[in-house]
């Protein structure tokens, strides 16, 4: 009887069974352990699972080669990649190919991993205050075991300080350390601090690095060389097997959801990740989500603040500013009161910081004579004009077009710009302060390497007076010459079709205003609005974080969205509306159909249109599956897994949805 063997092949949906030829008996299998495996005509790299019994099919072919002694990752951390597989719905193929480097079929064996005491260096900062000192306290007390904690800090309450001690206090004690932090790029003040503190302990981990240096990292962490990972949210799939702690920096920022791909919420999947490995976990944040606030209020996390600034410095005054009175406009969304206030800090050499979030909201051009609005061919959204390559883009697929000299409708020739982007606030920044010395930061001037980098370098040597730009400007920078920051337009993101829509926008005002004020010289926030009374403006102004929560914390309940229920929202694209539009409907039947037999536990809501109906040619419906345990929906999935709807039809599956466009 020939020794049967699952395994998965990275990047391919499912499992497959092969046999183990007589020759390779007798070496031994792992979960982890990669193999090479005849796939269609050619030989594939693939992960031993775990023996079976009996093949799913009836004749297997042989395994082909054993190619490692001891497995790239072990048991621990299959059963973490086992559960995001089967909690987000997707192939533990993908999965595995998500996680794990894309290594070279010949490599080196791979030695089994030695803990090895690191020796801690020291700490930059002079000494920590007495809530820094607490937090850390409490929190380097509970390494050993599976602790989950909210950690509340204002912003510039210098919660990077305590990160690092806490990461200290896990390397002392043998154990490996994970910090996520948003986005990379965006974090060279920090990522300074940690290499002065941890040297060559220290490794970056984020999906923009070469396969060859992220299997350089992989490796240093498997052996034993590196005991601190810091990266983005794949960062969380650093191999340690004896991990002590897992920081999210930022917990509510929406980038730790992955939308495509393996469709997992790095936050939530850190608190799985700690509770398997037993290590201690540390969700920061100025404004938590309302979910991980929650839980620190029934005690499922445990709640630790930093309430002030360091050095007891105020939080910036925070002033609404009417965008109603054309009388106020000097230029487009530049009123006087902004406009005196930029002069006040340009004479006091001052820095400023104007943020434009244009999710939602993008410039456009519009015919004045028929309201005709160029939109792109592919998708249902306008496209965005970008002045100075003088280019009509589609943000969503970037087709281009040559703006156009007249109406595409009416030929009328009365074409006007409508809306305001980054790089019309910067042109009358220079038509209003010539001398002030400017820069942009937006996707468009950072895509070269090193761009980003090269701004925000110059922002720190105060080489740029006024720095406009998108939500980039907003994560976690320490300027401290920065003591104006102006919000633009505040009501761009209000509107979202989204339950979190009221939240984001709290989260990004309050964030935006953390920016000043973070050095000697107060700071002053002025939020430029035409609702200056919505709700989270006024939390912003005040700086009242449990405010909106108890608000929105009631709203939750009253609809029973999240954290009161889970959701899952299904999407399904076909290149044909028709198409689309009826699988839709005949998947909400069917999923209708097998709710009524669960007497009520599972709501189902939809199809409806997606907002974007169209994006990259396909017609886009959804359905939204609603329920008070995460169970009875992967049940009712289950029921439905054979479906196939009409041919060319995609479903696409996201569990615990951050975004609904
Ligand atoms: P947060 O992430 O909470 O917004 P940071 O971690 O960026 O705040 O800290 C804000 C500033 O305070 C940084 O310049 C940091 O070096 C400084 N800082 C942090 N802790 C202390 C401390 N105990 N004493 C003096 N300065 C500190
Ligand atoms: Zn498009």
């Amino acid at each position: 009887m020939p020794c049967f063997v699952e395994v998965a092949v990275a990047g391919v949906d499912g499992l497959f069974h092969y046999h183990l030829p007589p020759a390779l008996e007798s070496w031994g299998l792992t979960p982890g352990v990669r193999v090479r495996v005849p796939f269609g005509r050619t030989e594939r790299i693939a992960y031993f699972i775990r023996f079976v019994a009996s093949p799913d099919i009836a004749t297997t072919k042989p395994i082909s080669a054993i190619l490692d002694r001891s497995p790239l990752m072990d048991p621990p951390y299959f059963r973490f990649l086992s559960w995001i597989g089967d909690y987000y719905r997707a192939p533990i193929g993908a999965v595995i190919k998500c996680a794990l480097p894309t290594l070279p079929s010949r490599h080196r064996t791979v030695s089994t991993p030695q803990a090895r005491q690191a020796t801690p260096p020291l700490s930059a900062v002079l000494r920590l205050n007495a809530a820094q000192q607490k937090a850390v306290d409490v929190m380097a007390g509970a390494i050993g075991q599976f602790s989950p904690f909210l950690l509340h800090g204002v912003t510039g309450s210098g919660k990077t300080e305590v990160y690092l001690r806490l990461i200290e206090a896990a390397l002392r004690a043998g154990k490996g350390a994970i910090l996520l932090v948003p986005e990379i790029g965006l974090t060279p003040q920090l990522m300074d601090r940690f290499h002065q503190a941890f040297g060559d302990a220290l490794t970056l981990l984020h999906s923009r690095l070469t396969p060859a240096t992220r299997n350089q990292a992989w490796r240093r962490i498997r052996e034993g060389a590196a005991h601190v990972a810091v990266g983005a949210r794949s960062a969380l799939f650093a191999p340690f097997s004896n991990l002590g702690v897992i920081i999210v920096d930022e917990e509510h920022d929406p980038s730790y959801k992955q939308e495509d791909g393996v469709r997992y919420h790095a936050r939530d999947a850190a608190l799985v990740r700690g509770q398997q490995s037993g290590a201690v976990v540390v969700l920061g944040s100025a404004t938590p989500s309302t979910e991980s606030f929650h839980n620190s209020q029934t005690g499922k996390y445990r709640y630790l603040s930093l309430p002030e600034r360091i050095d007891a410095r105020p939080l910036p005054v925070v002033h609404p500013v009417d965008l109603r009175p054309q009388a106020e406009w000097v230029q487009p969304f530049f009123t006087k009161t902004l406009v005196s206030a930029i002069s006040r800090c340009l004479a006091a050499k001052e820095q400023v910081l104007l943020f434009i979030n244009r999710r939602g909201f993008s410039p456009s051009l519009l015919c004045a004579d028929c309201g005709d609005i160029p939109g792109c061919t592919q998708c249902s959204v306008s496209l965005t004009f970008h002045r100075r390559q003088t280019i009509l883009v589609c943000h969503h697929c970037g087709y281009q077009t040559a703006p156009p000299s007249s109406c595409g409708i009416c030929q009328g020739r009365r074409i006007i710009t409508l809306g305001l982007g980054t790089e019309q606030a910067e042109m009358a920044v220079h038509t209003l302060f010539p001398d002030a010395r400017t820069a942009r930061m937006d996707r468009d001037t950072v895509r070269k390497k090193g761009a980003q980098e090269q701004i925000l370098t110059a922002m720190a040597q105060r080489e740029i007076d006024v720095l406009i730009g998108t939500q980039m400007i907003v994560k976690g920078h320490d300027f401290p010459g920065i003591t104006l920051v102006g919000i633009l337009c505040a009501d761009q993101s209000f509107h979202f079709p989204d339950f979190r829509a009221a939240e984001r926008t709290f989260q990004i005002l309050t964030q935006v205003a953390g920016r000043a004020g973070r050095g000697e010289r107060p700071g002053q926030v002025l939020i430029q609005t035409f609702q200056p009374e919505h709700e989270s403006i006024q939390a912003a102004l005040t700086h009242d974080y449990e405010g909106f929560y108890r608000r929105e914390i009631a709203l939750r309940k009253e609809l029973y969205y999240p954290p009161f229920s889970r959701l899952t929202r299904l999407q399904l694209t076909h290149q044909e509306a028709h198409q689309a539009s009826e699988g839709a409907a005949a998947l909400a039947a069917l999923l209708r159909e097998v709710a009524s037999k669960k007497g009520g536990a599972l709501s189902v809501l939809g199809p409806a249109p997606a907002p974007i109906v169209k994006l990259r040619g396909r017609y886009r419906y959804h359905i939204l599956l609603k329920a008070g345990a995460q169970r009875t929906i992967a049940r009712a999935m289950d029921a439905i897994s054979g479906w196939k709807g009409p041919r060319g039809l995609r479903m696409d599956i996201h569990v615990d949805p951050q975004g609904f466009v």
